[in-house]
Order: C-alpha cells, then sequence, then structure tokens
C-alpha cells in the first residue's frame, strides 16, 4: 500500500446531548430516531434530564443505533453521561459525579461549559471548576446554548430563520481547557452537543417548532472515526459507539457549511501503519500528518492549543512532525468554523 491510498478508516456520524418527551423535550425516541435518519445520521445518544427511561427503547431503528445515557442536571454543572444502566444522583457536588460515573464504568461529558447567557430568556448552565478532572470529555459546542446566547430582542428574527449566522464554534477558553488537559495526560475526548428540545413556542397566531430535530442534526455533527462498520448485532454497535468517544476517536464537523464524512486525520509511520484521533504515536521515528478535506476550507495544524501550520483555501495538510506534542485540525469556510478534529498524541 502506498501512502497515497485511501485510509483505512471509517467515519460515521452521529450526535449527542438529545432530549425527548422522557424530559423537555417534544419527540419520542421513535419520532427522535427517525428525524436522525432523515438528516444522515448512524448513531444518537439521547440524554434526558436525570432520566434513563429511553433506555428501555435502546436499540437499531431503520439503519440508527439509539443510545441512552442522561444528563445530570443540577441548577449549573450538567454533565452527559452514557454507557450506565442507573442514575447518578444531581444532589452530589460535581466532583463526586464525574468520580462516581467514571468509578462505575460510564462515559463522562462536561456539558456546554462556557455557556455565558445573559438575555431574560434563560440563565447561563455553565461549569464553575475548571479545576476537576476525571471526566472522559468536554462538549466543546453547544448548538442550543450558543444560539440562545446570542438571542437578543432585536436579533431574534435573524437568529430563528439564520441560526447559521449566530453559530460560530466553541469559545476560546473552552479550546485552551481541553488542549491544556491534553497537555496534562488526561486527554479528554471533545465532542460537539445539538442539545436538542425541538422546543414549540406560540408566536404570530401559530405555533413554530424552534429546530426541529432534523434541522439541528443536520448541523453540529459527531463523526466517529473506526477500523470496522457498526455491527449488526446492537449490543456491539454500542460498545462500538462506546468505545469510540471514550478513545477520542471523533472528528467534530458543522454539516451547514458541508458534509465532512471522508474527513481523514492521520498519522503515517515508517512502516506503512496509520493512527488516527485520539491515538498516541511515539516519536522514535519519522511521522507525517496527513490532513484531507472533503473540499476547500482554510485549514490551521494546532500543536499544544498554538498555530504551527496554516493552508488556506485547500484539501489537503501534510507536517512532517519534529516535536512531540498534541496536535488537531480546524478547517474554516466563509470565516465559519466547519471541521474539528480530535488531538493526535506524539510522545
Ligand atoms: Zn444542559
Ligand atoms: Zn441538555
Amino acid at each position: 500500500m502506498t501512502l497515497e491510498k485511501e485510509s483505512s478508516f471509517l467515519t460515521i456520524p452521529g450526535a449527542i446531548h438529545i432530549h425527548t418527551t422522557y424530559s423537555d423535550g417534544t419527540g419520542t425516541v421513535p419520532e427522535v430516531a427517525a428525524a436522525a435518519r432523515r438528516a444522515g445520521l448512524r448513531w444518537i445518544v439521547i440524554t434526558d434530564h436525570d432520566d434513563l427511561r429511553a433506555k428501555a427503547e435502546e436499540g437499531w431503528y431503520d439503519g440508527v443505533a439509539v443510545l441512552a445515557g442522561y444528563e445530570i442536571t443540577p441548577e449549573r454543572n450538567h454533565y452527559l453521561v452514557c454507557g450506565l444502566d442507573e442514575v447518578v444522583s444531581n444532589e452530589l457536588a460535581p466532583a463526586d459525579y464525574v468520580r462516581l460515573v467514571a468509578e462505575k464504568g460510564g462515559l463522562g461529558f462536561v456539558a456546554h461549559p462556557d455557556e455565558r447567557v445573559t438575555n431574560e430568556h434563560t440563565r447561563p448552565f455553565r461549569w464553575d471548576d475548571w479545576s476537576l478532572r476525571g471526566f472522559t470529555g468536554i462538549e466543546l459546542w453547544n448548538y442550543m446554548s450558543e444560539w440562545i446566547e446570542r438571542y437578543t430582542r432585536r436579533m431574534r428574527y435573524v437568529n430563528y430563520f439564520f441560526p447559521q449566522l449566530v453559530v460560530r464554534g466553541p469559545t476560546a477558553e473552552t479550546l485552551a481547557w481541553w488542549d491544556l488537559l491534553a497537555t496534562e495526560g488526561w486527554r479528554p475526548t471533545g465532542i460537539v452537543g445539538a442539545d436538542v428540545h425541538a422546543v414549540r413556542v406560540r408566536a404570530w397566531g401559530r405555533v413554530w417548532e424552534v429546530f426541529p430535530y432534523e434541522q439541528v442534526f443536520r448541523t453540529l455533527t459527531n463523526y466517529l472515526v473506526v477500523e470496522q462498520p457498526l455491527e449488526a448485532a446492537f449490543s456491539e454497535a454500542s460498545r462500538q459507539i462506546l468505545n469510540a468517544l471514550r478513545r477520542g476517536r471523533v472528528i467534530m464537523a458543522n454539516r451547514t457549511w458541508g458534509e465532512a464524512a471522508s474527513t481523514h486525520f492521520v498519522a503515517l509511520l515508517p512502516d506503512g501503519s496509520r493512527a488516527t484521533v485520539g491515538d498516541t504515536v511515539s516519536l522514535g521515528s519519522q511521522i507525517v500528518l496527513d490532513f484531507r478535506a472533503p473540499a476547500r476550507g482554510h485549514i490551521t495544524l494546532y500543536r499544544n492549543g498554538q498555530v504551527l501550520v496554516r493552508n488556506r483555501w485547500a484539501r489537503r495538510l501534510r507536517h512532517v512532525v519534529r516535536e512531540p506534542g498534541h496536535y488537531r485540525v480546524e478547517v474554516r469556510r466563509w470565516g465559519q468554523l466547519w471541521i474539528l478534529t480530535n488531538h493526535i498524541h506524539v510522545e
């Protein structure tokens, strides 16, 4: 196999952070699964507020693997949990539920850590203690919280009809925290969250659905990077999905700016083998980082949070690694964040 051949990794699109009728969403589990299928997703993780009733409805729905977790939802410090059969109490301190979820073998993601809502519609639900450690990952970018944050009376019509104009990307603080944790050795998985509720509001004499499930599912997407397609047996597929989330095998994209299914970020090793996002490779030999996007954009390679290389309006970026560090890529189109990879760790 030459190095120019297609990478052997597959990307499988899905979404996490979804509310159904078991909490404050408006769709049932089968309805949400159907919306996911129409939006081209292959897996979703339902996360109702402190509620795991969706667990009884887990399974394959016409090609979409539906997993159930939940969102630990105190006043602040929301925490997405999956891979557990029981609900951990929202009355514990964040340090305690982070530790308990890990001890029980579950995955935990800090939800919308940098939400700063200041308008009259909602309160900020940000994560207070950024010195806490021990979680699986961070929801770097949350569609609803960013939308609500930018919702003002003057801008509300623009926000409603053109949400793509106000959904820009994770905050610099969130990205810096994620990069710092990588350098500290924690290496949390970065994910994007839909946080979709499909809230219905009454206005101007009719009922409007504020972001139907399908519409949100066509935006922030987590592509799992795996060697094998999802297994037909649901328990196996579920294990593959959780395993990829745990290992940082995720490429994030806002599909508003283009499909991102064939995005690849790999480390090419001299023996012809490849590593990808979430993996650790050692710098004993020459390593080439190879990033490819399905369409042109402004590509930036970061090392430990610092800009290392920029390729303007390109589909590809290659870089010979000279230093250890935590490497990730961002791609922008028309000034908007399109693709954001997890780190490849070089020791
Ligand atoms: Zn929340
Ligand atoms: Zn939520």
